[in-house]
């Protein structure tokens, strides 16, 4: 098992790169301090969607409300990053950035993690996994299952 991402969570790297938020996503941001996957669900359509916006791209209601996700997903597809963008994050080559595919749905982008990067495959079952990467934020990330 290779932790390689550990490094970027709880590190200078939140600090150097704060995520900035819309007031429509608080409580998925929220859920993820409480370790529950929130997805904002349209309650005229009954669809799920994400990113968190505050009317449904299916539909186009305002009658949105948030529901806990099963965490769970399969790898849509993903990226082996070899080469570090700057020197921050020099220290986490390599790792996997990829697109998982919820159960509800919908795709998130995140890390993969607890697993050799040459070992992730797509549709890989995968189980989210809540990372801390600053004072105030908690990284949803994606573990095989
Ligand atoms: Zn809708």
């Amino acid at each position: 098992m290779t932790e390689n991402i550990r490094s970027l969570y709880g590190s200078q790297l939140g600090k150097a790169y704060a995520l900035t938020r819309s007031p429509e996503a608080d409580p998925f941001w929220a859920g993820c301090r409480e370790g529950r996957l929130m997805l904002p669900r349209c309650s005229s359509c009954n669809r799920f969607h994400f990113y968190p916006r505050t009317f449904c791209p299916h539909c186009g209601s305002e009658n949105i409300e948030w529901k806990q996700a099963s965490g769970n997903g399969t790898v849509y597809t993903f990226a082996v990053v070899r080469q570090p963008i700057e020197r921050a994050f020099a220290e986490l080559v390599p790792y996997v950035i990829g697109i998982i595919e919820l159960e509800e749905g919908v795709r998130m982008l995140s890390h993969i993690t607890s697993i050799d990067p040459e070992k992730v495959a797509c549709d890989m079952l995968v189980t989210v996994e809540f990372k801390p990467y600053s004072e105030k934020t908690v990284l949803p990330t994606f573990r095989p299952r």
